[in-house]
């Protein structure tokens, strides 16, 4: 049976929150049968403990959001560290430069994001990493590289990738897993189609960012975790290989990544 992996969305949300039941219902019509919330603060990260206990289909992913990073406080990394232990908490993230909303300057948050990486190296957990450039500026890319480089033990995965091809492999080199949402069905997003077709199958998953970031045919529709699905058939149209090819790939992936 073919199964996809929703590598990443957030079911804390408001507009997914009341109906998670019919979500993964639906999801899993669409072959989506696991499903990774991922925390950006503490409420979110509690929250996607709570639903990792309750459904069996649920994961979770803890961290600060570079938007969030303000409401780090003395205890944060303790009470990572605590909820680390949890079996269904896969890795850190997520975390990462976010420079299109600049909540905070970018040396706050280089250094909110090496603590971040420091942390998953701790713990042996892979990083869910979060990069967001101004419009036409590579600088969170540049300054995500260059402190990786300096980590050659972090792993993780490069969340709905933004970079072109040149920053593929470079980030490839590195080691680091691929991750594409929605976005590369979106008809104005060529250079991501384009990074699509160059990935290697060992290197890439697939993800919702739900309810954000809704793929083509439901473009403007809440997004949810069974899409995930539409995602993984436009990147086989892109690579010209099946979905069930695409499917057993991102799987295999995610699972090594996760050890899901
Ligand atoms: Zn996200």
């Amino acid at each position: 049976m073919m199964q996809i992996i929703d590598t990443h969305c957030h079911l804390d949300d408001e507009r997914l929150i009341g109906q998670v039941d019919a979500l993964i219902a639906r999801a899993r019509e669409l072959s989506v049968t696991k499903i990774i919330n991922v925390g950006v603060n503490t409420p979110t990260n509690e929250k996607a403990i709570e639903l990792a206990d309750k459904y069996e289909e649920c994961f979770a992913v803890i961290g600060f959001h570079p938007a969030d990073i303000k409401l780090i406080t003395d205890e944060s990394f303790d009470v990572l560290r605590e909820q680390a232990k949890h079996e269904k908490v896969l890795a850190i993230g997520e975390v990462g430069l976010d420079y299109h909303w600049m909540e905070d300057p970018e040396d706050v948050q280089i250094a909110a994001f090496k603590k971040f990486i420091e942390l998953s190296i701790e713990l042996d957990l892979p990083l869910v990493i979060h990069i967001r450039s101004k419009k036409n500026d590579d600088a969170a890319l540049v300054d995500a590289y260059e402190l990786l480089k300096q980590y050659p033990k972090a792993r993780g995965v490069m969340h709905s990738f933004a970079g072109d091809v040149v920053w593929l492999e470079k980030f490839l080199e590195l080691g680091y897993y691929v991750s594409f949402s929605g976005v590369v069905t979106f008809k104005n997003a060529p250079v991501t189609q384009e990074v699509a077709k160059a990935v290697p199958m060992d290197r890439f998953i697939v993800e919702t960012d739900a309810p954000y970031l809704t793929p083509v045919p439901h473009r403007g529709e809440t997004n949810e975790p069974g899409y995930t699905y539409y995602t993984a058939q436009k990147i086989a149209d892109l690579k010209e290989i099946t979905l069930e090819e695409v499917a057993a790939a991102t799987s295999a992936n995610a699972e090594k990544l996760f050890k899901i």
